[in-house]
C-alpha cells in the first residue's frame, strides 16, 4: 500500500542550559496508508508530543523528512503550507484549554472555516455536530455547558471542518473517565469508516491504544524500539521494552509477556533525554542486556522474514523467548 504519510529518520534538538542540545527524536521513521490508524505509545517524555508537533509543523525539525502525498511538508511555506494544515488535523488531550470558553459552539467548530475563508460555515457546524453525535441546539451553548467528552467532541468536530485527510489525536481520552474514553475511542473509530479518515494516535495508555490501532509503534528515549500490527505486538512482543509495558496491563489476553507470564517492573530510571546512555539506549533498564547492548546501537529493522512490516531495536529479538526464560529461572 502506497503510504499516505511517510516520515523518514526525523530529528529534532532542542536547546539546553549551558550551550547544550537535547535530543528529542532520534531519527524517528514511520508511514501511514489513507485510512489507517496508527497507534503511539511510550512513557511521559519518550518524545510522542514532539512527534505529533513537529509533524504539524508547530515545532521545526532538526532534520529528517516528512512526506505527505509526496509533498515536503517540512519545506512549505505560505500558500502551500496552509493548505497542509487543512489536510492534518489535530485534536490535544484536554478538551477544556483548547476552546475558548467565550465562544459559541458554533463559532468555535467554524473557526477553521474562517481562516480558510470557506462558505457556509453554519451549514457545516451542523454536518458536523451530527457527524459527532451532539444536538443541533449545541451550536448556540458555550463550552462550559458540556462535559469533557461532550467537550472533546466539539474538539473533533472543529478538527474536521476542513475535512483533513489525517487527524493526529495526542492524549486525546487521556484526561476523560474510563467509559468516557471508549465513547470517544468509538467515535473515531466510526469517523475512520465513515470519512476514510487516517489517524496518529497517540497514549502512554497500552490498553487505549490497543483497541483503535491497526498497527502500533512503540517509542523509548526518542526512538521507535518496535512498530507490529497491533495483533503481533500484542501476540508475542519482539522488543524486551514491548514487553514490559503489555506486562503491566494483567487485564490484557496477551499479558503474559514476562517471565512466566508475570509482570516485569522494569529496574533502573525513566529515561532523561539529557543523559543518554550509550549502545542500546534501553540497556540500564534491561533484563535481558547482554555485553553487547553496552556499546552497539540496534537499529530499527526487520527481524522476521515472512513479516517485513514488523521492526524491531533489539540484537536478541530472535532469542528474546529463550533469553527471558533464562532470567526468570535464574531470579527464581
Ligand atoms: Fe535489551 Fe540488548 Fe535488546 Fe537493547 S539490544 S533491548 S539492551 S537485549
Amino acid at each position: 500500500m502506497t503510504p499516505m504519510l511517510s516520515v523518514v529518520d526525523l530529528v529534532k534538538h532542542y536547546p539546553a542550559p549551558g550551550g547544550k542540545s537535547v535530543l528529542a527524536l532520534d531519527g524517528v521513521s514511520f508511514s501511514l496508508a489513507r485510512g489507517e490508524i496508527f497507534g503511539i505509545v511510550g512513557e511521559s517524555g519518550c518524545g510522542k508530543s514532539t512527534l505529533a508537533r513537529t509533524l504539524m509543523r508547530l515545532a521545526t525539525a532538526s532534520s529528517g523528512r516528512i512526506l505527505y502525498e509526496g509533498e515536503d511538508v517540512m519545506a512549505a511555506r505560505g500558500r502551500a503550507l496552509k493548505r497542509l494544515r487543512g489536510e492534518i488535523q489535530m485534536v490535544f488531550q484536554d478538551p477544556f484549554g483548547s476552546l475558548n470558553p467565550r465562544h459559541t459552539i458554533e463559532r468555535i467548530i467554524g473557526e477553521p472555516l474562517v481562516v480558510h475563508n470557506r462558505p457556509g460555515r453554519a451549514a457545516r457546524v451542523r454536518e458536523l455536530l451530527d457527524l459527532i453525535g451532539l444536538p443541533q441546539s449545541a451550536a448556540s451553548r458555550l463550552p462550559h455547558q458540556f462535559s469533557g467528552g461532550q467537550r472533546q467532541r466539539i474538539a473533533i468536530a472543529r478538527a474536521l471542518a476542513l475535512s483533513p485527510k489525517i487527524i493526529i489525536a495526542d492524549e486525546a481520552v487521556s484526561a476523560l473517565d474510563v467509559s468516557i474514553q471508549s465513547q470517544i475511542i468509538n467515535l473515531l473509530a466510526q469517523l475512520r469508516r465513515d470519512l476514510g479518515l487516517a489517524i496518529i494516535f497517540i497514549s502512554h495508555d497500552l490498553s487505549v491504544v490497543r483497541h483503535l490501532s491497526d498497527r502500533i509503534g512503540v517509542m523509548y528515549f526518542g526512538r521507535f524500539v518496535e512498530q507490529a500490527s497491533a495483533a503481533d505486538l500484542f501476540a508475542t512482543p519482539r522488543h524486551p521494552y514491548t514487553r514490559a509495558l503489555i506486562s503491566a496491563v494483567p487485564k490484557l489476553p496477551g499479558a503474559a509477556g514476562g517471565p512466566c507470564g508475570k509482570r516485569i517492573v522494569l529496574s533502573g530510571d525513566v529515561p532523561n533525554l539529557a543523559h543518554r546512555p550509550g549502545g542500546c539506549l534501553f540497556h540500564p533498564r534491561c533484563y535481558i542486556a547482554q555485553d553487547r547492548c553496552q556499546k552497539d546501537v540496534p537499529p530499527l529493522a526487520a527481524t522476521r522474514p515472512d513479516k517485513p512490516d514488523w521492526l524491531s531495536a533489539c540484537h536478541y529479538a530472535d532469542e528474546i523467548d529463550g533469553l527471558v526464560a533464562e532470567t526468570a529461572s535464574e531470579n527464581r
